[in-house]
């Protein structure tokens, strides 16, 4: 495959952004090779500089749950920009977007804009602190809450329990303020709580993970969750940036039936522009400033173009339920073939898998936590990557990430991932 183009523009970008890329894992450092530049997408394909194709997986990492370029996404941003591209002024839109979120996401009774995930995870911990009057906060091993400081860190080592900066720069006094579980258990979260009597604001979660790769709550853990929650007068937060309207119009929450106090929203919320979203129950989010103490803005939160397209994709999903069939229906089909290329090649490798979502793990433990998923052969990991890329299927490039799937992928594409996938897994 031809890749002379993408390399010299990968060359000219380190010039001038660092790692020449705009978010770490485009660089390609953990799979080896240069990053593909994209010039467009459409429907179920990437097509790269050099004028490749691929069919892909990541779906600009959620976003594209009907596919790229949806005609109908497309229409409401041309027409939204006819009418210019920022205000910084309240608009009607803002309005339908919020009413609906609240009909769609069970948890929500007001919600509050912004610009990615980051900043709503990064809002949610502020104002449960600030309801709560708590500093402390559990977020579980191998979670991924976006790059605000106190989420930066990691599993590891001793400093469980009290922190660790994971990145340079985090300070120790932010670190202390985040414990650490490892996911899928309970015990661990009780007895931080224990330790930590009346000082945690709220336990906030990938309800299902997908940024260790895809991993599952166990029955129970989310439950046991709540009940912790309830007993200890503690904030509950799905983060629900992935799994918002992917798992079903009303994310993991309506599919396992588990409620939370709050929930942060991105990804498919702004139909492929920058938007997040941050909400829950009425008597916490009345604590967000203008209506309440906590502060939190932003210049172009809700901005019109972004609410456009995220209106479309919102609507289309709410009264579209056939799309959640359709996506399970293309999960099932892809993971089944994935199984049996597996069982006829006697490899041991362990797939999670729920609906859209899917990882393919290059090891032969259960993976339910940070640890297990660190067990996988990331070097093997790397060169299947490759083979794929070569054979036209683009993955996420890392063995640490969930794939997500859009209802573009009909049956001929499904058929030449799995042909690409048994080739490939015959090679390694
Ligand atoms: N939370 C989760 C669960 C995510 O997966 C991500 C990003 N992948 C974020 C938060 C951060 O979102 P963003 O990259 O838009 O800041």
């Amino acid at each position: 495959m031809e890749s002379k183009r993408s390399a010299a523009l990968f060359n000219e970008a380190k010039k001038f952004i660092p790692g020449g890329v705009n978010s770490p894992v485009r660089a390609f450092k953990a799979v080896g090779g240069n990053p593909v530049f994209i010039r467009r997408a459409d429907g179920p394909y990437l097509i790269d500089e050099d004028g490749n194709s691929y069919i892909e997986l990541i779906n600009s990492w959620g976003p594209m749950i009907l596919g790229h370029n949806h005609p109908m996404i497309r229409e409401a941003v041309i027409k939204a920009m006819e009418d210019g591209t920022s205000f910084g002024a309240p608009t009607e839109r803002e309005i339908r977007i919020a009413e609906l979120i609240t009909h769609m996401v069970p948890c929500v009774d007001k919600v509050r804009m912004v610009n990615s995930g980051t900043e709503a995870t990064m809002s949610a911990i502020r104002v449960a602190r600030g309801y709560t009057g708590r500093d402390k906060f559990i977020k579980f091993e191998g979670n991924y809450h976006g790059h605000g400081d106190s989420f930066l860190i990691s599993a590891g080592s001793g400093a469980i329990t009290m922190g660790n900066p994971d990145s340079p720069g985090v300070t120790v006094g932010t670190a202390k303020d985040t414990l650490l579980a490892p996911y899928n258990d309970l015990e661990a979260v009780s007895r931080l709580v224990e330790a930590n009597k009346d000082e945690i604001a709220a336990i906030i979660l990938e309800p299902v993970a997908g940024n260790m790769g895809c991993v599952l709550p166990e029955p129970g853990f989310l439950q046991g969750l709540r009940e912790i929650c309830d007993d200890e007068g503690i904030v509950l937060i799905f983060d629900e940036v992935m799994t918002g309207f992917r798992l079903s119009k009303g994310g993991a929450q309506e599919l396992f039936g588990i409620k939370p106090d709050m929930c942060t929203l991105g990804k498919i919320i702004g139909g492929g522009m920058p938007v997040g979203a941050y909400g829950g129950r009425k008597e916490i989010m009345e604590y967000v400033s203008p209506e309440g103490p906590v502060y939190q803005a932003g210049t172009l939160s809700g901005n019109p173009i972004a609410m456009a397209a995220g209106l479309a994709m919102l609507e289309y999903l709410n009264s579209h339920p056939e799309v959640y069939v359709e996506l399970e229906q293309i999960g099932t089909t892809l993971v089944a073939g994935i199984k049996e290329s597996l069982t006829s090649l006697g490899l041991p490798y362990t797939i999670n898998h729920l609906n859209s979502m899917y990882s393919l793990f290059f090891t032969d433990q259960n993976v339910v936590d940070f640890e297990s998923a660190k067990t996988c052969d990331t070097g093997r990991f790397g060169r299947y990557f490759q083979g794929m890329l070569q054979k036209g299927i683009y993955l996420a490039p890392s063995q640490f990430e969930s794939l997500f799937l859009s209802t573009a992928l009909k049956s001929e594409h499904i058929d030449r991932i799995l042909d690409a996938n048994e080739a490939v897994l015959k090679s390694l």
